[in-house]
């Protein structure tokens, strides 16, 4: 086939004069960290999702230790995830002294499985963190009832599912309305929405909220803008260990744009993911990600599962030899490194999904400036890449 000089990425993020203009206009304000733009993309992204408070933080990742923290998480508590996931998942756990309890993903997604988690609670089980893996909504309704039942807290680990949407009461609602107690977002510009770096929580607890707030800036009891807007002199106090878990005015000032973009983000990463979905039919043996009755995805990313008979490197080798990334499936932290030390994390059963997931399944390019041809050209790109994989004789 003709690659045409072609190179399809796997993502891109949409940034145009839009989101430098509001750059500039910050840099030009002269108040350029956690001031007047932080608050206000904190309100814009908690009428979004619908959510009574929205705390913005530097990532995903501090914004999930700043989660655990505030449910209580602490020295010697485990908490229930899943292995299958970007490794901060995890990490964020261990911050806070605690272990990692991996439990299985369901047969037909890359979600936990949420008939396995009973199973993994101890008498150190403080907390779940559930994923919407890739930005396909997890079952929430269910991991939320089984929390409630043995008084255990849950943190979604929304980072890519900025814009998903769930069933609740007949109602589609967007992922961060509080059904749990706190949900974690990521604008990395591998999601859908990007400040470069930067995360958001979402709560209707509002001692979380003032917990996050202060946590974020060192544990200081008098924020830069109350202090800034005072008529009389006030000295701050430090009564706990914070962090630095600050956004820049900077990065809220893109992403009140990008924000504004997200409907039409969303409404193209649909209509690609369906292409996808219909041309895919054509090649046999490849399962594309279905999206349950009651959710809705982003599609931040679009991950199909492989033929039994083919092999993934060769397969991504192949389309990338005709101008196509893709990448592997998602990670199992429980494979890393760090997690090789068993008291580091507790497996609870077997993880074998997981690990397939892993090795058998690919993400496909997928981004709002993609046209229909390349998506036709990378289905093209596999379909090749499969058919010269031998059939194993069986
Ligand atoms: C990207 C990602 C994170 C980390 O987000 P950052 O903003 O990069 O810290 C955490 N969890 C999942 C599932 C992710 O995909």
């Amino acid at each position: 086939m003709s690659t045409a000089g072609r190179q399809i990425p796997v993502a891109k993020p949409i940034l145009d004069e839009r989101e430098a203009e509001a750059a500039r206009r910050v840099i030009l304000s002269g108040w350029v960290t956690q001031g007047p733009e932080v608050a206000q993309f904190e309100k814009e992204f908690a009428a979004y999702v619908g959510a009574p408070y929205a705390c913005a933080v530097s990532n995903c990742t501090t914004a999930l230790h700043l989660a655990l923290m505030a449910v209580g998480v602490k020295a010697g508590d485990e908490v229930i995830t899943v292995s299958h996931s970007f490794i901060a998942t995890a990490n964020a756990i261990r911050y806070c002294g605690a272990t990692p309890v991996f439990v299985d993903i369901e047969a037909d997604g890359f979600n936990i499985d949420p008939d396995r988690i009973a199973a993994a609670i101890s008498p150190r089980t403080r907390a779940i963190v559930c994923v919407h893996q890739l930005g396909m909504p997890c079952d929430l309704r269910r991991i939320v009832e089984i929390a409630r039942q043995y008084g255990l807290k849950v943190v979604e680990d929304a980072a890519c599912a900025t814009g998903s949407e769930i069933l609740w009461d007949e109602q589609w609602e967007r992922i961060g309305r509080p059904r749990a107690d706190i949900a974690c977002f990521s604008f990395h510009p591998r999601k859908v929405v990007t400040t470069g770096d930067g995360g958001m929580l979402t709560t209707q607890n509002a001692d979380y909220d003032r917990s996050f707030r202060l946590l974020r800036q060192h544990g200081m009891t008098v924020p830069d803008t109350v202090r800034h807007n005072s008529q009389s002199v006030i000295f701050e106090t430090y009564d706990e260990v914070g962090y630095n878990y600050r956004m820049t005015d900077l990065q809220a000032a893109i992403g009140r744009v990008q924000l504004q973009r997200l409907p039409e983000i969303i409404a193209t990463r649909r209509r690609l993911a369906a292409l996808y979905t219909s041309l895919l039919r054509d090649i046999a043996g490849v399962v594309p990600p279905s999206e349950p009755v009651w959710a809705r995805s982003n599609w931040q990313s679009y991950c199909i599962t492989l033929p039994t008979h083919a092999d993934q490197i060769q397969v991504m080798q192949s389309m990338l030899d005709n101008g196509v990334s893709t990448r592997r499936g998602v990670m199992n932290s429980h494979l890393e490194a760090a997690y090789r030390n068993q008291d580091m994390h507790r497996n609870a059963g077997s993880l074998a999904r997981s690990a397939r997931a892993q090795n058998r399944s690919i993400m496909l390019p997928l981004f709002v400036q993609m046209r229909d041809d390349e998506v036709q050209y990378v289905v093209e790109a596999l379909g090749h890449a499969l058919a010269r994989v031998p059939e194993l004789a069986s």
